[in-house]
């Protein structure tokens, strides 16, 4: 698995908001997270991806203080907060925690809410950090509201409102949307996302939605079974994914065996590329292929078989069964559709650099120990 190369720092000379090192955390046999190694500089909003249970929230206690690591250190602009032989509180760390269900305390006003974490602030700047706090997320209105008076998108507001009022160095958001109804979802979204921006608040994010993780991040962390696959910006991670997990959990991806020899990527559905750099090769691999990279042409003569085809409205998804009995799918515009049973030859577009895998791991170079390449027809 690779870990995360460590962020460079942010703004010149500044700590990383957050790093983590070799932190890990077992509940009894099982894995809750394993070596993790992260740096997020200052100002930046990291996505944290991957299947329930692989150790999302997990990451989010540690950092947060509501768990203990067993090994590794964790540092909070600068500061080391746990680590062998100390551990801060979670109030005394510079964390906020923005939750699914936005954990409001219900028998206390907006207002009271969001002052909540400034007790140590003298009454005249504790009202005017949460005046200013409330009308950054646009809800100075509802001051006096009490939390079941509120729509949820609000309450997300006010819970953001919440966490961002002591002046944290980091914001942990754990699935903040997921609570809400798909139409409400991407309107807060954008607010949250506005709002860390504007303030400069380095946040991370969990979700388990893809699209979410890339359009939202300026890097993505994907997990999986309790270790980070890959920590990459959003187009890194989803064009050059480093595993077969990363290249099938961020994005559809189909997998075919193939070869390259002198330095030309070939499989079952012909020429695929050139791979510059790899003249001298003569290597087995997986070739990934995500369905806007295939494309298809009907040709009576074919091989290839439209086994499928959904409608997706702006585009529509064909499954193609090739001669080998595998599949691959091909997105096209929303006024092509090839009925199932055509005959297509599937090339991939000009262009197309595609990922590499020797077992479970992308190669940018040739491998040394290098599978003896198959058997193609
Ligand atoms: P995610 O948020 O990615 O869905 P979690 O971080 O909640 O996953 O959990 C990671 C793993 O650790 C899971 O296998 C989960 O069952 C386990 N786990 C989490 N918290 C506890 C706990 N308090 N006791 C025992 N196992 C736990
Ligand atoms: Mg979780």
């Amino acid at each position: 698995m690779q870990s995360a190369p460590p962020a460079g720092t942010g703004t010149a000379g500044a700590p990383p908001a957050l790093t983590l090192e070799g932190v890990t955390r077992h509940y009894g046999s099982s894995r809750g997270v394993e070596s993790l190694d992260l740096a997020i500089p200052t100002g930046e909003l990291v996505t944290l991806i991957g299947p329930s249970g692989c150790g999302k929230s997990t990451t989010l206690r540690l950092v947060a203080g509501l768990e203990r690591p067993d090994a590794g250190r964790i540092t909070v602009a600068g500061e080391v907060v746990a680590d062998r032989s100390r551990f801060v509180n979670p109030e005394n760390r510079r964390v906020g925690l923005v939750f699914q269900d936005h954990a409001l305390f219900p028998h206390l006003s907006v207002a009271r809410n969001v002052a909540f974490g400034l007790d140590r602030l003298p009454r005249a700047e504790r009202r005017k950090r949460v005046g200013d706090l409330l009308d950054l997320v646009r809800l100075a209105h509802l001051a006096d509201r009490y939390p079941h008076e509120l729509s949820g998108g609000e309450q997300q507001r006010v819970a953001l409102a919440r966490a961002l009022a002591p002046r944290p160095a980091v914001v942990l958001l754990d699935e903040p949307f997921s609570s809400l109804d798909e139409s409400l979802r991407a309107q807060v979204r954008r607010d949250t996302v506005a709002t860390l921006r504007e303030t400069g608040t380095t946040g991370v994010l969990v979700t388990h939605d893809q699209t979410e993780a890339l359009s939202v991040g300026t890097r993505v962390v994907v997990m999986h079974n309790g270790v980070i696959e890959q920590a990459d910006v959003p187009e890194k991670v989803f064009e050059q994914p480093a595993t077969r997990f990363v290249a099938s959990f961020m994005g559809d991806a189909d997998f075919l065996p193939a070869r390259v020899h002198r330095a030309l990527l070939t499989c079952e559905i012909g020429i695929v590329s050139t791979v510059p750099g790899w003249a001298d090769s003569d290597v087995a691999v997986d070739v990934v292929l995500r369905p806007h990279e295939v494309a298809l042409r009907a040709e009576p003569n074919a091989t290839a078989h439209v086994s499928g085809v959904e409608y997706h409205g702006a585009f529509v998804l064909h499954h193609v069964r090739l001669a080998s009995g595998r599949t691959v799918r091909s997105w096209q515009p929303h006024d092509v559709r090839h009925p199932v049973g055509t005959a297509v030859t599937v090339t991939v577009a000009a262009g197309t650099a595609p990922t590499l895998l020797v077992g479970d791991r992308a190669v940018t170079t040739p491998p040394r120990n290098a599978p003896r390449p198959p058997v193609l027809p």
